[in-house]
């Protein structure tokens, strides 16, 4: 279904509540490492600053659960790097709520940018944001007249800076990322162009079960890297020495096998240590020569080149989860490989990396700009590519 977007609605004059996705990872001394979320949601703030509207800014920040919390987890830092981003004063107002913000609101002009406390300030009285209190939903509500969400990272949950805020108000609609994520994700899911293949990888099954299984209903071939094909691995009745597998996710293995008819890839090869240790000594084993005491750490030699075979001629890839472990250079091959192979499909495919840490190793890689789509949101994406409704989608209007 398609949502409507804050192209389909009037902004001119209008209090625009815009809900973020600022929840940037800060350090002790509450400094930004990284403004990648800030810098993502410019779209949507700088169309609203063009089209006159009154841009009120709000996000979540951490997790707060003692007043203490309040000190490292403020918006300021961030209200003043949005500043230097967008090259405007950004009006910063250290409330959730009360009559300084809605004084301040009051005399924004077209044009302004204002932005509020984190909203999670509101859950040391009762989870009322995370718990999507009706008071407060209504309460931000009424401090605007239109709301846009562009909060992909929380979509995956019902809170009342999503979905409180759209059932008060007349329009609620799609900020420009959002409506990216919407595109990409939701386009692959529903409506791909094929082939379509998946690459799964990552630590365990058990994150990844309806991941799996989603995917395998709509994709026509499912590689399996990572840690998890051990897993599978060991349901085909391999011997995995040390290697990281789920005993008790064996047999659900066999049924996905079973079920995926032949579009499941394992591929042939594992490379492995001794140890999980950068330094370790690194072999290449087929699948079924993995001693006792090594341990699969990256994909093979061969298995690469047979996902690249698959990969080459796919209209449509979705990519969840590392083939190794790429934090460590004799591990990060079976990963950067993959990540080239998607890259070489520049221009011929749809290429969406989903996951934090998928998308952290294209960072490793700088292969960012080669991908048709790197999702912003982890447990989003994840909940996303299950193939369920997020409640912060539903709650913007269809169109
Ligand atoms: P994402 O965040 O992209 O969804 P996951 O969180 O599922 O990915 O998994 C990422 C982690 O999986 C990485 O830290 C990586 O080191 C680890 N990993 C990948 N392959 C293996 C392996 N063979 N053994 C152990 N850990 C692995
Ligand atoms: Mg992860």
């Amino acid at each position: 279904m398609a949502k409507k977007t804050l192209r389909d609605i009037e902004l001119k004059d209008k209090k625009v509540l815009v809900r973020v996705d600022f929840n940037v990872p800060l350090d002790k001394e509450g400094n930004i490492t990284d403004d990648t979320r800030i810098v993502a949601a410019l779209p949507t703030i700088e169309y609203v600053i063009k089209a006159g509207g009154k841009a009120i800014l709000f996000s979540h920040l951490g997790r707060i659960k003692t007043e203490a919390d309040k000190a490292t987890n403020s918006m300021r830092p961030v209200a003043k790097r949005l500043g230097e981003l967008i090259n405007k004063d950004v009006i910063f107002v250290g409330q959730t709520r009360g009559k300084e913000l809605e004084d301040a609101i009051n005399a924004l002009k077209p044009g302004d940018v204002l932005m509020f406390e984190n909203t999670r300030f509101e859950d040391l009285e009762g989870k009322k944001e995370s718990g999507n209190d009706p008071e407060l939903g209504k309460y931000w509500a009424s401090l605007g007249d239109v709301f846009i969400n562009d909060a992909f990272g929380t979509a995956h949950r019902a809170h009342a800076s999503n979905v409180g805020i759209s059932s008060n108000i007349k329009e609620a609609v799609a900020g420009l990322l959002l409506e990216k994520e919407i595109n990409f994700i939701g386009g692959a899911l529903e409506n791909p162009e094929r082939p379509f293949v998946a690459i799964l990888g990552g630590a365990k099954v058990s994150d990844k079960i309806e991941v799996i299984t989603n995917l395998l209903k709509v994709a026509d071939k499912v590689l399996i890297g990572g840690g998890m094909a051990f897993t599978f691995l060991k349901a085909l009745g391999y011997e995995v020495g040390k290697s990281l597998v789920e005993l008790d996710k064996v047999d659900l293995a066999k049924e996905l096998l079973e079920k995926a008819n032949g579009k499941i890839e394992l591929g042939f090869d594992v490379l492995t240590g001794k140890a999980f240790d950068a330094n370790t000594e690194v072999n290449v084993r087929q699948f079924n020569e993995i001693p006792e005491d090594e341990m699969g750490l990256d994909i093979g030699p061969k298995t690469v080149e047979r996902f690249k075979e698959i990969l080459k001629d796919a209209k449509t890839v979705v990519w969840n989860g590392p083939q190794g472990v790429f934090e460590m250079d004799a591990f990060a091959n079976g990963t950067k490989q993959v990540a080239l192979a998607l890259a070489d499909l520049q221009g011929k495919a749809v290429t969406i990396v989903g996951g934090g840490d998928s998308a952290a190793a294209v960072a490793k890689f700088n292969l960012e700009d080669k991908f048709s789509h790197i999702s912003t949101g982890g447990g989003a994406s994840l909940e996303y590519l299950e193939g369920k409704v997020l409640p912060g989608i539903a709650c913007v209007q269809d169109k």
